[in-house]
């Protein structure tokens, strides 16, 4: 039983929406369709936040879209979604989809193998994870339709998935990670039963395709709440099966204070709406395996630190490429990063002054800040290059041998 609640007793306004929103709901509803914004748009704008995009449903299909909007380009092949592009404005469009029953078949770890149909209003907002994002806008009188208590839910500040939360997580591990976001962004909980099975079937993000598992860990860690979301996910013991090398770093009483600032940082940044590269992000997240590697190629097998840095990079590279695909327009940079951190060590003579020229110093200087602030280098090594960007070199002032 579906509750409607009318534009007179809610506060969502027309004119909160983006103009491609309005000209795409339009365009379906003056052929004769239903459309519905629904998802993250109408949860953020029930909340009092500024959504990042607005998600338009449909029980137009596919082809029915395509021919309503000739700019309409069709995603994907099991489940076909379609971008509608207004200038430089892209809307997500896609058709309602149908139920899940027993008849659809699971592969071992519960997830949904075929499962192409369409369905109703009704349908979709079942198959949505959480009740508040499955609230739905309707462009015909303004009413906001709730089939799942979302809108309790919104009162309440709760993230709830919808239905069995086990055999949710099972469908598609990835709603962990989705939980610990969507209630970081609103200072919502996550509700108990929603929380509970987490800490069990986290290793179940193993079996999430490493290309999907990098853009899904961008959307958790270059984000405003990069910190809170960084120790939600080790709360819950969601960082292992991800990012193990991170994990094993967090109650270090350096490396954790590294790795919380790195992400302190990135939130600054975006508040401040200064650019943040995934490159120096992974940087920081991998630094705890390669720093580990890297000492103990110099301690153990006496590899010069150029070297070693080399060495400690390809090795932990190859071992998080089997679990987070990372593009090499990113995992270039990345090692660029680490591999400059040793020169950054050595202070003397012109070399200091052709870092300085370095297309990736900026990036290796802030990365050496944050070893510095957690006292894995001495600051006065930060406070050297910080004033050799200022014009002449100052004096050495510290000899890697001082502090080796
Ligand atoms: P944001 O855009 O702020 O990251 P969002 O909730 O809009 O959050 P999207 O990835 O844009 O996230 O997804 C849009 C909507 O699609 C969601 O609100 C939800 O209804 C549905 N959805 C997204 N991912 C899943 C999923 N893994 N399982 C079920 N439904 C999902
Ligand atoms: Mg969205």
């Amino acid at each position: 039983e579906a509750r409607r609640v009318p534009r007179s007793e809610h506060p969502i306004s027309r004119s909160q929406f983006t103009q491609g929103t309005l000209r795409t709901l339009y365009g379906l509803k003056d052929a004769g369709y239903q459309a519905y914004v629904v998802g993250g748009g109408v949860r953020d704008l029930l909340a009092g936040q500024t959504p990042k995009d607005f998600d338009v449903a449909t029980d137009a299909h596919p082809e029915d879209v395509k021919r309503i909007f000739r700019s309409c380009q069709l995603i994907g092949r099991r489940f076909v979604i379609c971008h509608v592009r207004w200038g430089a404005e892209v809307v997500e469009v896609t058709t309602f989809r149908g139920a899940l029953t027993d008849e659809h078949e699971r592969d071992e770890t519960g997830r949904i193998l075929a499962d192409n149909e369409y369905g109703t209003l009704e349908s979709d907002a079942f198959r949505r994870d959480f009740t508040v994002n499955a609230l739905y806008y309707d462009i015909r009188d303004y009413a906001i339709v709730d089939f799942v208590g979302g809108l309790e839910d919104m009162q309440a500040r709760l993230v709830r998935l919808i239905g069995d939360p086990e055999l949710r997580y099972r469908e598609d591990p990835v709603r962990m990670l989705r939980a610990v976001r969507i209630a970081n962004k609103l200072g919502f909980t996550i509700e108990k039963n929603t929380a509970a099975p987490i800490p069990k079937l986290a290793g179940l993000l193993r079996e999430i395709p490493p290309a999907r598992l990098f853009d899904e860990v961008i959307k958790v860690l270059q984000s405003r709440e990069a910190l809170a979301n960084l120790e939600g996910l080790h709360r819950f013991g969601l960082l292992k099966p991800i990012l193990p090398f991170t994990e094993a770093a967090m109650d270090d009483p350096c490396l954790g204070v590294f790795l919380r600032r790195a992400m302190a940082n990135t939130a600054e940044r975006i508040v401040n709406e200064q650019t943040v590269s995934p490159a120096f992000l992974y940087a920081a997240l991998l630094w705890p395996g390669v720093v580990a590697e890297y000492q103990r190629l110099i301690r153990d097998e006496g590899e010069h630190p150029n070297v070693a840095i080399a060495q400690a990079s390809e090795a932990v590279l190859a071992r998080t490429l089997s679990t987070i695909m990372i593009p090499k327009r990113f995992s270039l940079p990345m090692r660029e990063i680490w591999a400059l951190q040793p020169r950054l060590e050595q202070t003397r003579g012109g070399r200091a002054k052709r870092l300085l020229a370095h297309p990736r110093f900026r990036a290796a200087y802030d990365f050496l800040l944050l070893r510095a602030a957690c006292g894995e280098l001495p600051q006065a090594l930060a406070d050297w290059w910080t004033k050799a960007q200022t014009g002449e070199l100052p004096p050495a002032p510290v000899d890697p041998e001082d502090h080796a």
